[in-house]
C-alpha cells in the first residue's frame, strides 16, 4: 500500500489550492474524475467568477470572518496574479478572467501545480479508516495511507466517509437552483427587471433580493431566485412562496395614482396595461385580482385599483420543488466541529475544505472565495 505524509481527496478548488499551498512535499489527490478542476471549468457560465470585491460574511450562511481575515478576495487577486492570471471585475464587483474563459484558471492552477502532488485520477475514494498514526483512504480500486487527510470532495458525495469517521454534518441540500412553481403557466421565457423579489419558506423565513427573475416551464430562474433559493435550501424544505414587487421603486400611493390616471385610457382592461407591462404580466396581474377585464377602464371602482396596486406590489407564485441545475449544496460539516485551521476538533489531522463544510454562499464568486479560503488555510497548516 503506497504511503503519502498528506492526501487530499477531491481535485477540485479547495483541493487544488490546498495542494498549492502546503509545503509538504509527500502528497497524493484522489479524484474520481479523469481530470481535475472540471466544476472549474463549468462555473460562471464557462467564464469563473473566481471571487468578489465586495466580500463580506453577509453574502454567507453564517459569519466566516475569522477565516476571510486568513485569506480573502484580496488575497486571491494577489495570488491568481503571481500565478499568471490576469482578471477584471465587472459593475457588480465580480471577478472574471480577462480572457472570459475558465480554462484560464485551471491552466494556471494547473502549470503551478506542475508535480508537485501525485494526481490519481478516476478512483473514487469509497471509504476511509482511522488508524494509530493516521488514515487508510480505500478507492474502488486500491488504498492508500497518510499521516494528514484532506477532504475535499464537494457537496454530496461522501457520506460513507462520514458516516465511518463519525463526522457530524448538517444533511447537503441542492442551493442556488432554479425554484419549481405551477403557479408560471402562461409566463414561460417572460423576463421581468429591477424587481423585489421575497422569498419566504415554511418556517416564515424570509430573503429579499433586487434585480431580474426569468420565468421558465414550470419554474422561475435568474441570478436573484438562485440567491434566494438558499432559503429553502437550508431550510431542507423547498415548499414555499416567491412575491415580487414589479414596481419597487414607486409608493402604494403613487401608484395608486397612476393607475387612476390610467383609467382615462378608455381601454378595455386587456388593454389598461399597454405600456407599462408586458402583456403576459399583466394578464397575470388581473389573473391573480381575478378582475373581470371585460370592462372598460373608467369602470374601475377604488376598491379594484387597490387590488391591482396590491397585486403589482406582491405577485404570488407557490414554490413547490427545486430544479436539478443547482451550483452548490448547503449543509456539510459544522464548522464548530473544526478549529480555526478547519481541522476536526474529534479526529487529529482530518481537515475539510470548500464546499463539504457548512459554509454556502451566494452568486457572485462567494462560493469559489470560500473554495480559495478554506483551501488556503488548510493547505498553509498541514
Ligand atoms: C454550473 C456551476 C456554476 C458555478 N459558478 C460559480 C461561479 O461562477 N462562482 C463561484 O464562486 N462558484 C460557482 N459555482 C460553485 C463552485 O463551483 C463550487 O463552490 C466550488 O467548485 C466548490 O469547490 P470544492 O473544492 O469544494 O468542490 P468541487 O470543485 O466540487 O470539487 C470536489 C472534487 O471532489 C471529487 N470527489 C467527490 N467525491 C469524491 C470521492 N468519493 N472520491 C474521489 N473524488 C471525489 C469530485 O470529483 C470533484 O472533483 C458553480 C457551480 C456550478 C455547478
Amino acid at each position: 500500500m503506497k504511503h503519502y505524509k498528506v492526501i487530499i481527496i477531491g481535485a477540485g478548488a479547495s483541493g487544488v489550492m490546498c495542494a498549492l499551498q502546503t509545503k509538504q512535499k509527500d502528497i497524493a489527490i484522489i479524484d474520481k474524475n479523469t481530470k481535475p478542476l472540471k466544476k472549474v471549468l463549468v462555473t460562471g457560465n464557462g467564464r469563473c467568477n473566481l471571487t468578489n470585491l465586495n466580500l463580506t460574511s453577509k453574502n454567507y450562511n453564517q459569519n466566516i470572518d475569522k477565516f476571510l481575515l486568513k485569506f480573502n478576495e484580496k488575497n486571491t487577486l494577489k495570488f491568481f496574479e503571481e500565478i499568471g492570471l490576469e482578471t477584471f471585475a465587472d459593475e457588480e464587483n465580480r471577478v472574471y478572467p480577462i480572457s472570459n474563459s475558465s480554462k484560464s484558471v485551471t491552466d494556471v492552477l494547473m502549470q503551478k501545480l506542475n508535480n508537485k502532488a501525485d494526481l490519481i485520477l478516476g478512483q473514487s475514494v469509497e471509504d476511509v479508516e482511522k488508524t494509530q498514526d493516521g488514515f487508510v483512504v480505500k478507492t474502488d480500486i486500491e488504498s492508500f495511507s497518510c499521516e494528514k487527510l484532506v477532504v475535499s470532495t464537494g457537496g454530496n458525495s461522501v457520506e460513507n466517509i462520514f458516516k465511518n469517521l463519525n463526522i457530524k454534518y448538517k444533511n447537503f441540500y441542492p442551493s442556488l437552483v432554479a425554484l419549481k412553481s405551477k403557479d408560471v403557466k402562461d409566463l414561460n421565457g417572460v423576463k421581468v427587471s429591477n424587481v423585489l423579489v421575497s422569498a419566504t419558506n415554511n418556517k416564515g423565513e424570509t430573503k429579499k433580493e433586487k434585480g431580474e427573475v426569468l420565468f421558465k416551464d414550470g419554474g422561475l430562474s435568474g441570478i436573484v431566485i438562485f440567491n434566494l433559493s438558499s432559503i429553502f435550501a437550508r431550510n431542507c424544505n423547498f415548499k414555499g412562496l416567491i412575491q415580487i414587487d414589479l414596481l419597487p421603486d414607486l409608493s402604494r400611493n403613487q401608484l395608486v395614482e397612476k393607475l387612476e390616471k390610467r383609467k382615462s385610457l378608455n381601454v378595455n382592461l386587456d388593454k389598461f396595461f399597454v405600456g407599462m407591462f408586458q402583456n403576459s404580466i399583466a394578464n397575470e396581474i388581473f389573473k391573480q385580482t381575478k378582475i373581470n377585464t371585460n370592462i372598460n377602464s373608467q369602470k374601475l371602482n377604488s376598491e379594484q385599483i387597490s387590488l391591482l396596486v396590491n397585486t403589482i406590489k406582491n405577485l404570488k407564485f407557490e414554490v413547490y420543488d427545486y430544479f436539478d441545475n443547482n451550483q452548490i449544496h448547503s449543509g456539510g460539516v459544522s464548522l464548530s466541529s473544526l478549529d480555526e485551521n478547519l481541522m476536526s476538533k474529534q479526529i487529529n489531522n482530518l481537515y475539510f475544505t470548500g464546499e463539504v463544510c457548512d459554509v454556502d454562499g451566494d452568486c457572485g464568486g462567494f462560493n469559489l472565495q470560500w473554495a480559495w479560503t478554506s483551501g488556503f488555510i488548510v493547505g498553509d497548516n498541514l
